[in-house]
Parts: C-alpha cells; sequence; structure tokens
C-alpha cells in the first residue's frame, strides 16, 4: 500500500479535547477522527487495526462452538416494553419515532432482540444450547463521553448470549466464555486481570470483567500480590495492605479499563419476555441465560494505551494496521522507483507492507512512522545501491544494515 493513497492524516498537535495519551496518539497518527462528541470516524490505520481484533475475536469464538448472526441496531420499543427496560434505562437509551410515530431506540444491548429471536426458534431441549454472537455498532447516550473510543456514545462491541437448559451447561458455557476471553485478550498483546464484579444494571447472578491495568482506567482494582485473585473495589471495599482473601498475600490497587465482562443472566429476560422451552421431562421452562460483552473499539484504544510512549504507538505484531513500514530517504529517478516497488511487491508476498512514497522530507517521515508504530521498518538510503537497507525490529530495538534475501527470509 502507498502511504499517498491512504488516508492517514498526521497531526503535530492532538485535539485540546484529548485527555489521554492512548486519545492523542490515535488523534495525531490519524486512526480516528471524531464527529461529534463520543462519534468517530475510523480512518483507514484504525480500521485496519479493528479488523485484526475482530478477526481474533471470530476465531476463538467459532472455534468453541458459537456462531455469528447480525441483529438490527433499530430497536422497536415493544421489545423493551416486554423486559421491563423502556422504563427502566434512562437517558442512556437513545430514543427516536418513526414517520408514524411509533417508539424505537438504537441499541445500547441486545438482550431485548435476541431473547425474541430464540424464543421463537427453541421451544425444545433437542434445539439447545445456543451460543450466538455478533459485532455490531452500539448506542449509548453516556454522561460523560471521553478518552476517544473509551467512552464513546456510539462504538464497536461483541456481543455473545448463551441459552441453556440448566444452571450446569451456563457455568460450562460461562468457564468457555472466559477462556475465550483470556485467550482473545492474550493474541490481541494485552495483559487482562479477571476481576469479579457487581451485576448492575444487567441483573443476575455472577459476574467478571476483563481489565487492562492502566492509569486512565475508570475502575479501582483490588488484587492480591501473591495469587489471581482480583475485585473491583468498588464492591468488595478491600483496602491496600488487606490480607488476600484466597491465599497468604496481601491486597494492592491499581486501576483498570474494562475491556470485557461476562454475565450469568439467568432467567430474568426469558421469564420477562416469555421465552420458555420444554425440557427432557416434558416441562416448561424459562431458556437460563448468559451475556458476554467485549468492547472491540475500546480494546484497541487500552492496546495503544498499553503499547506507546507520549510520542509513538507500538503495535503488537497481531493487530498492527501493517507489518512493515518501508521509508525511502529519497526517490532517485525512474529505475530507483521501480526497484523500491519490486522489493515491496516481494515483501507483500506474505506481509502487509506499508511504503511511505510521499515527497516529504526524511524527518517528516520518520516522526510520522514513529507515531503511526508499525513493528518492522526498513529505511532505503545510500546503500540500497549495493542491494543493501537498514532494518528495524522496533519491538526487539534490533537494528542491522542486510540484503534484501536476509531481510525477506527475517520477514518470513
Ligand atoms: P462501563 O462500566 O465501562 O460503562 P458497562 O458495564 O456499561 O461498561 P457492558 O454493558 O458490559 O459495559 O458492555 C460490554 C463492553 O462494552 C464493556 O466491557 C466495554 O468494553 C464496552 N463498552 C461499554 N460502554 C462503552 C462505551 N461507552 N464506549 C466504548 N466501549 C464501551
Ligand atoms: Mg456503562
Amino acid at each position: 500500500m502507498k502511504q499517498t493513497l491512504l488516508y492517514a492524516p498526521t497531526l503535530k498537535e492532538a485535539p485540546k479535547d484529548a485527555e489521554v495519551k492512548s486519545h492523542k496518539l490515535m488523534a495525531r497518527a490519524g486512526l480516528i477522527k471524531q464527529t461529534a462528541s463520543g462519534i468517530y470516524s475510523y480512518l483507514p490505520l484504525g480500521w485496519r487495526v479493528i479488523r485484526n481484533i475482530e478477526t481474533i475475536v471470530r476465531e476463538e469464538l467459532d472455534k468453541r462452538g458459537s456462531s455469528e448472526l447480525l441483529m438490527p441496531a433499530l430497536q422497536p420499543r415493544d421489545l423493551w416494553d416486554e423486559s421491563g427496560r423502556w422504563a427502566a434505562y434512562g437517558p442512556e437509551l437513545m430514543r427516536l419515532k418513526d414517520r408514524k410515530e411509533r417508539d424505537f431506540c438504537l441499541g445500547p444491548t441486545h438482550e431485548e432482540v435476541i431473547t425474541a429471536l430464540v424464543r421463537d426458534y427453541a421451544d425444545s431441549y433437542k434445539k439447545l444450547p445456543l451460543a450466538l454472537y455478533q459485532i455490531q455498532t452500539k448506542f449509548r447516550d453516556e454522561m460523560r463521553p471521553r478518552f476517544g473510543l473509551m467512552r464513546g456514545r456510539e462504538f464497536i462491541m461483541k456481543d455473545l448470549y448463551t441459552f441453556s437448559v440448566n444452571h450446569d451447561d451456563l457455568e460450562a458455557w460461562y468457564q468457555v466464555m472466559k477462556e475465550a476471553y483470556t485467550a482473545i485478550f492474550k493474541r490481541c498483546g494485552l495483559e487482562t486481570k479477571i476481576v469479579s464484579s457487581d451485576t448492575g444494571q444487567i441483573g443476575g447472578d455472577e459476574a467478571d470483567e476483563f481489565m487492562v491495568m492502566s492509569e486512565v482506567g475508570e475502575d479501582t482494582i483490588a488484587y492480591c500480590d501473591t495469587c489471581d485473585a482480583a475485585s473491583n473495589q468498588e464492591f468488595s471495599g478491600l483496602e491496600i495492605g488487606d490480607p488476600c482473601p484466597e491465599c497468604d498475600g496481601f491486597i494492592k490497587h491499581a486501576k483498570g479499563i474494562e475491556v470485557g465482562n461476562i454475565f450469568k443472566l439467568g432467567t430474568k429476560y426469558s421469564e420477562s419476555m416469555q421465552a420458555y422451552f420444554t425440557d427432557r421431562d416434558g416441562k416448561r421452562k424459562p431458556l437460563i441465560m448468559g451475556c458476554y460483552g467485549l468492547g472491540i473499539s475500546r480494546t484497541l484504544m487500552a492496546a495503544v494505551e498499553q503499547h506507546s510512549s507520549e510520542s509513538s504507538i507500538l503495535w503488537p505484531k497481531s493487530i498492527t494496521p501493517f507489518d512493515v513500514h518501508v521509508i525511502p530517504i529519497k526517490y532517485k529517478g525512474e529505475a530507483h522507483v521501480e526497484k523500491i516497488d519490486a522489493l515491496v511487491q516481494r515483501l507483500e508476498s506474505n506481509k502487509a507492507v506499508l511504503l511511505d512514497d510521499r515527497d516529504e522530507r526524511v524527518g517528516v517521515k520518520f516522526k510520522d512512522a514513529d507515531l503511526i508504530g508499525i513493528p518492522h521498518r526498513v529505511v532505503i538510503g545510500r546503500d540500497f545501491e549495493d542491494g543493501k537497507v537498514e532494518y528495524t525490529n522496533r519491538l526487539t530495538g534490533e537494528k542491522s544494515l542486510i540484503d534484501l534475501d536476509t531481510l525477506a527470509e527475517l520477514l518470513q
């Protein structure tokens, strides 16, 4: 991909309202652009990362027996009246009317729609269990949209729902999803802690949050310095230095960004919305539900927060928008251009390559490259005539002058 064809407007200064490092960098690197408060366009570089995260999410969920579907963002009030949430949800719900004055909302979450879908199908234990998910834009009129994609009013979420015949099956799915989330965040290059939490708005028995440790996080995590025990401090009340409830260790505090959230919903929606099935014993019973959210756009934000300095991003290999950034210091005529294009083509056989073919000073190119944060860098300078380029692995810091065959091998 040629950088001259890429819409990646880098900025010298971050927008005034950008308070945290990741927001500043994402705006400056041309990953996102604000359209209104809490509402963003994902520009090509940012969107490539989103797509990489989504691919990881899909792979980990599909191989564990769940299937993807897509539900409407626009939802009729009737369903929300059935669950009781039209009245209960409050001003965070984006409400609107159609031309016939009928009420609708823009989905902040999809328990109502999915319960209505499944109740019309899963009338027997023979059709259960089910694990269904979608990746979709959600709408919430947050009181304080901030930190870029961290708390948006329109954001991308993966939401998955399980439907079981009994609590043991729900428990089994819950553990499967916990594993899936652990794998997803690990593959995205994010270190997370699993934190037990209360069930808040949605209601139900048990819940866990997946937190990325970060100073800009809005939650306080009380975690053990010895074992894996961790809780949301707001609910556990554990203070620094308290003995760990599960081992001989002691409690520490840290800030965290919630990137995922899993709930055992139980029968809250199936009872209120009449989603019953006939069990093996011939009895009619409510479906037992679990719901599992993962903030795709917030994960992007958290990844930048965790993998950056004040002036540059450094993408984990798994989600980077491009693998290799090729930077010619100067173009010297047609033959030179062709030789560079040939090198790029060769590398593109197994890597995503961004070629900085812009007519810019080398200082500008390097500054932008640091900002954009592609892990492998190939600088084409004077030694290119002798078939050599300067290769930098920004993840390890290793830097060397190498010939083109060695480069191609290195990037295999
Ligand atoms: P929070 O406490 O941060 O408001 P929540 O409990 O409302 O989150 P859920 O309803 O469980 O979140 O949504 C699932 C996931 O969607 C969250 O774990 C988070 O990653 C993401 N998410 C929630 N609200 C937003 C938002 N306003 N902007 C971006 N991502 C969000
Ligand atoms: Mg919320």
